[in-house]
């Protein structure tokens, strides 16, 4: 933590922000505050510089076309590559997700480069993958079997520096046939999922959290999450 709060930048509601990944800033913003941890929150619109000292960098999903402008941006801007270099957290979802990397498809399927803050490809599919998604998440992570809804045409391809995120039980995540979904690499950590991922998600709202913190977080009681877990996977498997 770089002052006495989670400083969480919203990156670009107002290209980036569809199937209310905006929730991921809520439920972060929230589960601090019940262990007494304050937070600022800066909706961060994409004509303003990418501050260099935020903790966690949050990025939603989006269509294409805005896509490609909040890549072209936050290439531009530099800021974000700057505050991972110094250690800050990224949680990007879809859209979010595939601009981190070196590069992924347009509208016409044309390649445009992101940031290469991850080490993956993007390209479109063939079919557009809409559907309920479960995982199970890296055993290193120590989060619980995740949960969420994807909605995209990209199929991600992970290179040799990322490790996958979780391996797909239900859906289609990445969707390059080696059946992982999302990827991360030390404190940068990409997804698929909405949901909104953190709010189906609270072990993986609190791993993020950790990571900021530095330190063991103070277990919470998840009983209303865990219900909306537990109708979402029984929905899907059983
Ligand atoms: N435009 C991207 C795709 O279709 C991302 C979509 C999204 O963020 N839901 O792959």
């Amino acid at each position: 933590m770089s002052s006495d709060r989670i400083k969480i930048v919203w990156i670009y509601p107002d290209l980036l922000s569809t199937y209310g990944d905006q929730g991921n800033t809520i439920v972060l913003e929230r589960r601090a505050a019940l262990r007494g941890i304050p937070t600022e929150t800066v909706h961060l619109r994409s004509d303003e510089p990418v501050p260099a000292d935020g903790d966690i960098y949050l990025l939603g999903g989006g269509e294409d076309r805005p896509q490609i402008l909040a890549a072209q941006r936050l290439r531009g801007d530099g800021g974000l590559a700057r505050a991972v270099q110094s250690g800050a957290v990224v949680f990007a979802v879809c859209a979010g997700y595939q601009l981190l990397g070196h590069e992924f498809g347009g509208e016409e399927g044309q390649p445009v480069p992101g940031l290469g803050l991850l080490d993956i490809r993007s390209g479109r599919g063939e079919q557009r993958a809409v559907g309920e998604i479960v995982g199970d998440v890296a055993a290193e992570l120590n989060v619980p079997r995740i949960t969420g809804f994807e909605n995209h045409q990209g199929v991600t391809h992970l290179g040799q520096n990322v490790r996958p995120f979780a391996k797909v039980v239900h859906g289609v995540g990445n969707g390059s046939g080696d059946g992982f979904e999302g990827a991360y690499s030390g404190r940068v950590l990409g997804t698929y999922m909405h949901g909104p991922a953190l709010v189906r998600n609270p072990g993986l709202a609190d791993l993020l959290l950790g990571w900021a913190v530095g330190s063991e977080l103070q277990p919470l009681d998840n009983s209303w999450a865990d219900r909306l877990r537990e109708e979402r996977l029984n929905a899907v498997l059983s």
